[in-house]
């Protein structure tokens, strides 16, 4: 286990390269080493698992990935301030860390890291998403992400119907993995604190998912449903087959999306 204590603090590291945010980039960092453990440890078990950061900043996150007992680490930084910051972390991570400087939304995951691997990452919010939907699209590619994101977005990962946050990306993601919330962060922990409060969630992929329903399906369905979200079901899906469709799944056509279950919408999906 490579030994860091010889680091200096993540203050001193942002104030030697004066690293002032960004905040196109969505820079809000941790410095508090206890807390980007407890998020390493929400990881739960990494060993042999190249883990993928995206976005280390500083490295409080990193230094704990580092320290965990995952096999390897890449860390994929867009603001190049960050390689030359991090490179005494390179330099005593033992040949542990890689890292890549480069746009995230830009990154073929699957080519940078081998099997097994996972994501652990506090997320630079405005691409949080984008980078969620592409993850989730190849989910069984990858042991399980650990994501730091808005509070109200982990809400809505986890919402189950009859739920004004249950929307398309709660059906998604529960399509296709197990949610766990994991750890409540404030926006106090931050530096600079963001307007709103962050939490920690962990998904893993669903098992027992249908065989015979694809994600494309399950995003077609969705996309239909919850665009036009306040309609009956019987008008938002009439591009799907509308009072048909839903007769052959058994729905009740003037139901709303909030009002469909997970099952209901893979019935659905199936038969669009
Ligand atoms: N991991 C650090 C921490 O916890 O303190 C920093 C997290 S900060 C919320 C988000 C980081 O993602 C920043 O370092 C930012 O420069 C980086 N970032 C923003 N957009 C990115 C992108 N498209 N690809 C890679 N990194 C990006």
């Amino acid at each position: 286990m490579p030994d860091l204590s010889y680091l200096p603090p993540l203050r001193e590291i942002i104030e030697r390269h004066q690293l002032r945010t960004r905040k196109a980039l969505g820079q809000h960092f941790l410095c508090d080493l206890n807390l980007t453990r407890s998020i390493a440890e929400a990881a739960g078990d990494l060993s042999g698992c190249t883990v993928i950061e995206v976005g280390p900043g500083p490295g409080g996150l990193t230094r704990a990935l580092v320290e965990s007992n995952a096999l390897h680490v890449v860390a994929v930084e867009k603001d190049p301030r960050f390689i030359d910051a991090l490179a005494g972390l390179v330099a005593v991570s033992e040949g542990r860390l890689d890292l890549i400087s480069g746009d995230a939304l830009r990154t073929d995951f699957l080519k940078l890291a081998p099997a097994p691997r996972a994501v652990v990452a506090n997320l630079p919010y405005n691409v949080g998403t984008e980078l969620l939907i592409g993850w989730l699209r190849d989910i069984d590619q990858y042991r399980s992400l650990t994501l730091m994101l808005q509070a109200e977005v982990v809400d809505r990962l986890a919402a189950g119907p009859h739920n004004k946050i249950y929307g398309r990306l709660s059906v998604i993601v529960q399509f296709c993995c197990n949610v766990e919330r994991k750890l409540d962060v404030p926006a106090s922990a931050f530096s600079p604190p963001p307007k709103v409060d962050s939490a920690v969630v962990r998904l893993t992929p669903r098992r027992n998912r249908p065989a015979d329903v694809s994600f494309a399906q399950i995003e077609k369905v969705t996309a239909a449903a919850f665009g036009q979200r306040r309609k009956m079901l019987r008008s938002s899906l009439k591009p799907l087959g509308g009072e048909e469709l839903l007769k052959r799944a058994n729905i009740d056509p003037t139901l709303r999306a909030e009002n469909l279950t997970l099952a209901e919408f893979e019935t659905l999906a199936r038969l669009a």
